[in-house]
């Protein structure tokens, strides 16, 4: 039959038309091969189709929703906001549309012959397209994976001096019992639902399956993530996926870590709704998860199903990994591969590169692919993003550390947005080579670029700090966090330093020994009044939950609440020393004690860090020693203080160390009008006095309004 088909002879084959093979061709083209390019789906790969692009458009869906539900905030009142979804996937597949039709143009603009359908091998430097089979997914599903026609006979048989594979990647499915439930998708079939699903469990918290609960959290959807390994983001730095579950925690999206699904099964005689088995990865501790849509996002395996690889005689790893060298060569003469079918980054960017790699490499330059810099960008919101070395892998290499953290909260630009969680990171050699760069905030991927190309460049962290950035920008941080490493921190104190001497702060006084606040000390209160039933229901909940031993009080529960919001945006963890702004750099929280000599303000250390049952253990502890005047100087004196006398109705005084003071009243039972009758809720009144040099009205405003939302929804509190 091959004899039938049509033959053409070209310098270049290209199979696939992604991120990878496209801008191949097309170089390749520049550089005066006459080059052919073969796919069996619109061009894009599944980077425009069904990856990168896709999964942009709705995640700025995602993003104008919230903002536009936050309006206030910004002075802006919109009514009646809500999710037309079907316009979501339209503006989707318009974005998508607009993007491939780019690219099909560029490709024949470049005089690239573009042969539609599929290819399989039929030598080593030879190819035979046949017609495409039925889509995996049904009509309207991904073609980028489906086999060929059945019995096709090949419509073309293209030969070339060169061949390059380009045919990407397909997800991978947890071999576990019910993966081929109906309402059991991968990220494929997530763009195939028609509706918002009320519950989701995704299973696999890295990019893709991360950023599908951002936008599904964000449409409305109760999400549960379920990762085997301790922490969000696995591949990123500590820092950065502990602050993201920190975010996720707050939003309500539910995260087990350190977890695996063993099984999954229809919840009744039909499937969905479906019940999910979560369990340790020894299968111990199993719980059940009901839900309506179960996203598996663990991973992908090549795509060559039908490519016929071994007719050209090209070599596999033993996970089917098509093997190559720096310059992008499989072991046969004149035949290379890129993107990940190479299995080396599976990033749109990196398949991009070796393609222009090889196609340099194929047209006789001597081009070879370097690996070092490589950014990676996760588009949750927060926005994650890194290049380089995370802190522990330098650690782990061996390198003595320079290490600067820059929290977005001390920088204009991102206060102006609104945006204040997260931070900038850079680690480096004690020497000042820059070794990576970690973001985790607004605009995080369009910021990683200048630590790409300070690795690039190998520039230092004098570099950066050198570097002129404009003002006001989140480029900023970059440049105060390499400040932060250098030890010339210019808008938070020195690094390695504590914010303030701790034997200066450190002064267990009574109340009525503090010197009255003076003009130089201006402060203002707010009140905010938090429907705290769950909040008791919750503490009774976890007390029963814990035994005896230890009783977690109202107290310990605002207390790690309060911390959880000082670690995401410290502007409150700080206070007014001399003509300086003393920042905390650790989040120590106090708590007033009433003792015979007044009030004492022992501190919770790292309070952010701590479970629940330890504040209550510690808090516990340090007030027994407080009243019996046992509390050593080192142990008081914090800049935020929580207080709990009893009373209500009551605005505290703030001491020489504090900026910030929350006094938290007692829950009184109120009726509220809720859905058209009458309940009985717990009201709990809370005041928070602010030193007016420390944050401004709307700052405060916006921790308590965050602190309230938080005590309404507690469960978030102790993830
Ligand atoms: C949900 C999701 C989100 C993502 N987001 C990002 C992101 O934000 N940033 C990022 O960098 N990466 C992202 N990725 C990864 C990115 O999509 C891939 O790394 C990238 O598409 C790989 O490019 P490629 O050219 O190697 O392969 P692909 O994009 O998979 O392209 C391969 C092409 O080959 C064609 N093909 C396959 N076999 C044949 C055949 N036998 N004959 C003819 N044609 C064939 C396919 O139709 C396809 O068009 C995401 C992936 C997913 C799934």
């Amino acid at each position: 039959m091959a004899q039938q088909a049509e033959r053409q002879v070209f310098d270049l084959v290209v199979v696939g038309g992604g991120p990878g093979g496209y801008p191949a061709a097309i170089r390749a083209a520049q550089l005066g091969l006459r080059t052919a390019l073969v796919e069996k789906e619109r061009p894009g790969g599944v980077c425009l189709n069904w990856g990168c692009i896709p999964t942009k458009a709705m995640l700025r869906s995602a993003e104008v929703l919230e903002t536009t539900r936050h309006g206030a905030d910004y002075g802006v009142l919109a009514d009646n906001v809500r999710l037309d979804y079907p316009a979501v996937l339209a503006r989707k597949d318009r974005v998508v549309k607009s993007l491939t039709d780019g690219v099909a143009g560029l490709l024949a603009a470049s005089g690239v012959t573009v042969v539609a359908g599929h290819a399989r091998l039929a030598g080593p430097l030879a190819v035979e397209v046949v017609g495409v089979g039925d889509p995996p997914l049904g009509p309207g599903g991904p073609r980028y994976n489906a086999p060929p026609a059945p019995g096709g006979a090949p419509v073309t048989r293209l030969e070339g001096r060169n061949l390059l594979l380009a045919t990407g990647s397909t997800p991978a499915l947890l071999p576990v019992p019910g993966i081929d439930l109906p309402g059991v998708v991968t990220s494929d079939g997530a763009f195939l639902l028609e509706e918002v699903p009320r519950r989701i469990v995704i299973v696999g918290a890295s990019a893709v399956g991360a950023e599908w609960a951002t936008m599904f959290q964000a449409f409305g959807s109760e999400v549960t993530m379920v990762e085997l390994l301790p922490r969000l983001l696995p591949a990123e730095d500590e820092d950065i996926g502990k602050a993201l579950a920190r975010s996720f925690a707050r939003r309500g999206i539910k995260v087990e870590t350190g977890r695996t699904v063993t099984g999954i099964a229809p919840a009744g005689d039909q499937a969905p709704p479906l019940l999910v088995t979560v369990a340790d990865p020894d299968g111990s501790n199993q719980r059940q998860v009901e839900t309506d849509v179960v996203l598996v996002g663990v991973g992908r395996r090549p795509n060559t199903a039908g490519l016929d690889l071994e007719r050209a005689g090209v070599a596999t790893d033993r996970r089917g990994w098509v093997e190559v060298d720096d310059r992008l060569r499989t072991g046969v003469p004149g035949v290379h591969a890129v993107g990940d079918l190479t299995g080396r980054v599976l990033l749109a960017h990196v398949a991009s590169h070796q393609g222009l790699v090889a196609a340099g490499v194929m047209a006789g330059h001597d081009e070879r692919m370097d690996y070092r810099a490589v950014p990676a960008a996760t588009f949750t919101h927060p926005e994650v993003a890194s290049v380089g070395l995370t802190e522990a892998a330098a650690r782990e290499a061996g390198h003595d550390l320079a290490v600067g953290r820059f929290p977005f909260s001390a920088l204009g630009r991102a206060q102006t947005f609104g945006q204040v969680e997260g931070l900038v990171k850079v680690v480096a050699e004690r020497d000042g080579r820059v070794l990576g760069v970690h973001v985790i905030g607004p605009g995080a991927s369009d910021l990683i670029p200048e630590g790409v190309l300070a690795m690039q460049l190998g520039a230092t962290l004098a570099d950066i700090a050198a570097t002129i950035h404009a003002h006001p920008t989140l480029g900023e941080g970059t440049m105060e966090a390499a400040l932060v490493a250098l030890g010339l921190p210019v808008h938070l104190p020195p690094a390695g330093r504590p914010a303030v001497d701790s034997r200066e702060r450190a002064r267990a006084e009574p109340a009525q020994d503090r010197p009255a606040e003076g003009p130089r000390a201006p402060r203002f209160d707010l009140t905010v009044r938090v429907d705290a039933t769950r909040l008791l229901g919750f503490q009774a909940d976890l007390n029963r939950q814990l035994g005896t031993g230890v009783e977690v009080g109202l107290t310990d529960l605002v207390v790690k609440a309060c911390a959880g919001l000082l670690a995401a945006s410290p502007a409150l963890n700080a206070s007014f020393g001399g003509d300086r702004l003393l920042v905390g750099r650790r989040v120590d929280v106090g708590v007033a004690v009433a003792a015979d000599g007044g009030t004492l303000v022992p501190l919770v250390r790292d309070a952010d860090r701590k479970s629940i049952a330890r504040i209550a253990a510690e808090t516990a502890e340090l007030a027994g020693r407080a009243r019996a005047g046992r509390l050593g100087p080192e142990e008081a004196g914090g800049a935020f203080t929580v207080s709990s006398l009893g009373v209500d109705q009551f605005s505290a005084t703030l001491g020489p160390s504090e900026g910030a003071v929350l006094a938290v009243g007692a829950a009184r039972p109120e009726p509220r009008a809720l859905d058209g009758r009458v309940e009985v809720r717990q009201v709990l009144r809370l005041t928070l006095s602010i030193d007016h040099r420390v944050v401004d009205g709307a700052t405060g405003g916006r921790f308590l309004g965050r602190l309230k939302a938080a005590l309404e929804q507690p469960l978030g509190i102790v993830a």
